[in-house]
């Protein structure tokens, strides 16, 4: 059951999914240093945080530079299949939820308005988490191969979700937990509440900063454009 979102409500929420609705970055951590492993090399703690909130082909060109591999370009498609084969493993082992992830979920439903995944994790990957988070949870979906290339801290992903649900991004909330996701969803217009997970995030204008999805007020939302403007 649902009930009048009211005139202050966004339009529409906009959830990150890795690291914002499932702990996913210590899962992806785990396979980009498997693979760095399988290369000869090591995953360093410093390219491994720049990869934070990336799609997988910008992620890949950053591993396979960072362990020495003389053509990047001529192996990143090879060595996005290995990951996601690995991260595909992981993802069927259980995709564990961040704090409060499944209560906000909720709360967006039943505040009745829309709600969006916008993830830079390839669709086939999006589709096993999808097990956990509840198809229904989401009006639309947007992965990181279905942006045409230009993907997160690129606005087009959340200016795609919000083209799909029919509404203006610079009335939405966002929700995410990486810079490269902030920067993405800002550079969209959207008011964005940043929940760091992996990587520390700073304050920005139109941007509200948690520790924790069970910090946000979801009955509230509305109040959160006046407060960041
Ligand atoms: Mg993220």
């Amino acid at each position: 059951m649902t009930r009048d979102a009211g005139p202050d409500a966004p339009a529409a929420v906009l959830f990150d999914m890795d690291g914002t609705l499932v702990d996913s970055e210590k899962l992806w951590t785990i396979a980009l240093a498997d693979y760095a492993r399988h290369r000869g090399g090591e995953l360093t703690d410093a390219t491994r945080e720049a990869m934070v909130g990336s799609n997988m082909t910008r992620s890949m060109m950053m591993l396979l530079a960072d362990i020495g591999v003389p053509d990047p370009d001529a192996e990143v498609d090879a060595a996005a299949t290995w990951v996601a084969d690995r991260m595909a493993e992981l993802f069927r082992n259980g995709l564990p939820w961040r704090p409060g992830a499944p209560e906000a979920l909720r709360a967006v439903r039943d505040l009745g308005v829309p709600a969006a995944l916008v993830t830079s994790t390839i669709r086939s990957l999006t589709e096993m988490a999808l097990e956990t988070l509840g198809r229904d949870n989401f009006d639309v979906t947007v992965c990181g191969d279905e942006v045409g290339g230009r993907n997160k801290p690129h606005p087009e992903p959340y200016l795609k979700a919000a083209r799909l649900l029919g509404v203006d991004p610079a009335s939405c909330v966002a929700i995410e937990d990486s810079p490269t996701g902030v920067a993405s969803a800002e550079a969209a217009g959207c008011t964005v509440i940043a929940i760091p997970c992996e990587v520390p995030l700073q304050p920005g204008p139109r941007r509200v900063l948690r520790d924790s999805l069970t910090d946000v007020d979801f009955a509230t939302l509305g109040a959160l454009f006046t407060r960041a403007a």
